[in-house]
């Protein structure tokens, strides 16, 4: 059965004589075009583009071309097999495009399921129609109703929290701030729900699905019922081709009223959107780290203004972007301050182990505590943020370190089988062969330096012979589904010892979980990045969360040389407003965001010093625009510098930081340097990019 698109509104096809058309090309564009068939601006187009066919969007139908008439091609081809992306979505490409300083078209084809811009699906006989009649001549597929499940009734913070999001009036940011375990999730699907009994439509965001299909289950079982038997959508990086596209038809079809999806969901071209929800909105996950680098949860701000619907920003350590403007009223803080479950938040221990003698990396105390729990019949999860068997391989009579040929790092240590070792590199992949002698001294005695989860996991076996263990990191989960089958046999209780990188400590909710051990956190807490604490808290308090959810007396112990650091003492209690307040305090000394705003200018080359230069030039050229635009007080240019890892795959990196204290100045100035710098001669001999509110510096 052909889905009817009958709720949709006919677009008024114009018979244009010029349209403006984006394409996925690295060149600012719009391109003009002629066109002698009816059209609409959000439709799709065939057009010849140099030598090659491409499908692009029409963005504006012009009164004239932008240059010769005579110069301009023609479109080939109208594709109508969906109808035109509307404009509102239209507008919200619009301004992520402006924000982020890119061209319309990287911002608006890579939206787009791939079959959906890809010429070749529309070319030859048997695929004329495109990839959407194909897949409309196919049956529907037929969903399977999910059982209802108990619905908990709400507790007082739970329900002033609902009562307020469900109050608001058009647009309005809340940021839901509940401790782990504080039953934020009920939060979402009451307000959801709400919102789909008037009709409109909700879009939630969470920063991961492929490890938690618990959540996803939860969210089909309660609001099928309201939403409609498929009226879930699901969109993430995970899906094949033909999976995203079926999922993304259904939300551009108004089919799917709710859409569960990772970041790149923003884009979907949902309509009556009546709530835009982001669940853990402090998670780097949410930042686009290549293309167009954007951050969903910002989007998701401006989506929502743009729209004028409510937007609930979740999380038990929020950002301090977040935090600052719940302080100054911007956003409306909702607490949870207790768990929803009957049940204290985990005591949290801190082990100095400057002056314990540790076994294979763990102390006495940890090892005593497993022990307990293991005898308790209760789990335990060993939280290490290092993936491989050792950080590196070691020479002790020379002191030579295993190193990536093409990067300033040392190769990781993998056991690949058991028994059988490899070095790897976790920046550019290059793997190697264990040497059978030190290649400097000759030495055979080589010895890994320091622990990765691999190694830990075969101590824990020699340690607890009985304790089944499995290991979850990127190593063990590399298969489709194998994450979701280590997790299902944690939960099953087929699991006693967890061995885990920050991939655990997402979003689960283990109900028999009674111990978490955090070794090496400290590696984290002298980068160089002034965000490096924050992160380091975030990631803490969440694993720690995962301790003791429903029966309670959870333990957490940490194992650090420095005890003292505020982030742990912050730990201690659970204190995440005092730990905001500190850092808060250090930003808004040193100006730093969120009391500033910044933008990062790198490059990459063969040769370091042709990477400097070009940033330098970059400088320079700023300078100039800053005297003209007489704005110099407000912007600060730092000087080009090396990265920290300068050589990543025999390219070597730089990068300069711009910072200003209003927005607008560092938005109008970055306006007029793209276009000076794309002019540089020396732009041409670097790989270069410009990031607009970097996370990682
Ligand atoms: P968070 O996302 O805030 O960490 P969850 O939403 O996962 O917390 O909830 C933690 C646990 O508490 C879940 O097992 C959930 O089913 C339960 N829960 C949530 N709200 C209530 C409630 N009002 N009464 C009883 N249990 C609840
Ligand atoms: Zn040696
Ligand atoms: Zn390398």
């Amino acid at each position: 059965m052909v889905n009817e698109p009958s709720d949709l509104p006919a677009p008024e096809l114009r018979k244009a004589e010029w349209v403006r058309v984006v394409l996925d090309v690295p060149l600012p564009g719009p391109f003009d075009y002629k066109c002698d068939f009816p059209v609409e601006t959000g439709m799709r187009v065939i057009v010849p583009f140099g030598r090659r066919k491409m499908i692009g969007m029409v963005v504006e139908l012009p009164e004239l071309p932008a240059y010769d008439p005579s110069l301009i091609k023609s479109v080939e081809l109208v594709l109508t097999d969906i109808a035109p992306l509307p404009d509102h979505w239209l507008r919200f490409a619009r301004f992520a495009a402006d924000y982020y300083q890119r061209p319309l078209g990287e911002v608006v084809l890579p939206a787009l399921p791939l079959s959906l811009r890809s010429v070749t699906a529309y070319q030859g006989k048997r695929s004329a129609g495109g990839p959407v009649a194909r897949l409309d001549q196919r049956r529907a597929p037929v969903l399977k109703a999910s059982a209802v499940s108990a619905v908990p009734e709400l507790n007082a913070a739970q329900q002033l929290a609902v009562d307020l999001i469900i109050a608001a009036e058009g647009f309005k940011t809340f940021l839901l701030y509940g401790v782990t375990g504080s039953g934020k999730t009920e939060v979402y699907l009451h307000a959801a729900a709400q919102a789909l009994a008037r009709g409109k439509r909700v879009l939630m965001l969470v920063p991961e699905i492929n490890l938690t299909p618990q959540f996803e289950q939860a969210l089909r079982a309660r609001l099928e019922p309201v939403a409609g038997i498929g009226g879930v959508a699901v969109l993430h990086s995970g899906l094949s081709d033909g999976e995203r596209l079926r999922a993304w038809l259904r939300v551009q079809r108004g089919e799917a009223r709710v859409v569960l999806g990772t970041r790149l969901a923003i884009f979907a071209p949902m309509q009556d959107v009546g709530l835009i929800v982001v669940d853990e909105e402090h998670d780097p996950s949410y930042k686009q780290q290549d293309g167009l680098r954007y951050s969903a949860r910002d989007l998701a701000v401006w989506r929502g203004h743009d729209l004028g619907v409510p937007v609930v920003l979740g999380s038990a350590t929020p950002s301090l972007e977040s935090w600052v403007r719940a302080e100054r009223g911007q956003y409306q803080r909702l607490s949870l301050p207790a768990r929803a479950r009957a049940v204290s938040l985990p005591t949290v221990r801190l082990v100095d182990t400057r002056r314990l003698k540790m076994d294979h990396g763990m102390s006495p105390h940890l090892l005593t505590a497993m022990r307990e729990r293991l005898e308790n019949k209760e789990q335990v999860l060993i939280f290490l943020n290092r993936r491989g068997y050792a950080p590196a391989l070691h020479c002790a009579s020379c002191g030579w370190v295993s190193q990536c040929p093409r990067c300033t790092t040392f190769t990781v240590l993998h056991r690949t089988t058991p028994g059988r070792h490899q070095l790897h590199c976790h920046h550019c992949g290059y793997q190697q062969r264990v040497p059978h002698a030190c290649p400097d001294c000759g030495d055979q005695d080589l010895q890994p330096m320091g622990r990765g989860t691999q190694r830990i996991e075969e101590h824990l076996g020699e340690l607890f012979p009985e304790s089944r263990i499995a290991r979850i990191d990127a190593d063990s989960t590399r298969k489709k589904g194998s994450a979701q089958a280590l997790f299902a046999s944690v939960h099953a209780g087929e699991i006693d010892i967890l061995v885990g990188t920050q991939m655990v400590a997402k979003g689960h909710d283990f109900a028999n979980l009674g111990l978490v051990g955090v070794l090496n956190a400290d590696a984290m807490l002298f980068s160089q990045d002034f965000r490096a604490p924050e992160r380091l808290f975030a990631q803490l308090m969440q694993v720690a969360g995962r301790a003791g959810r429903h029966t309670g007396h959870g333990e957490v112990i940490v194992q650090t040389g420095y005890p003292e650091q505020p982030v742990y003492q912050a730990l201690l209690k659970h204190d995440y407003s005092g730990f905001a307040k500190h850092s808060m305090q250090e930003r808004e000394s040193a100006m730093l965001p969120p009391f500033s705003h910044q933008a990062l200018l790198s490059a990459e080359a063969r040769d370091l010093n042709i990477a400097i230069a070009f940033l330098q030039s970059a400088k320079d050229t700023a300078m100039a625009i800053m005297e003209q635009q007489l704005s110099t007080e407000m912007i600060t240019l730092y000087d080009p510098v090396p990265l920290r890892i300068v050589r990543v795959d025999n390219m070597c990196r730089a990068q300069l930081l711009i910072e200003a204290t209003h927005r607008p100045a560092i938005q109008s100035l970055l306006r007029h340097w793209l276009a000076e710098i794309n002019t540089l001669p020396e732009s041409r001999k670097v790989r270069w990019q410009l990031e607009v509110d970097p996370l990682e510096i």
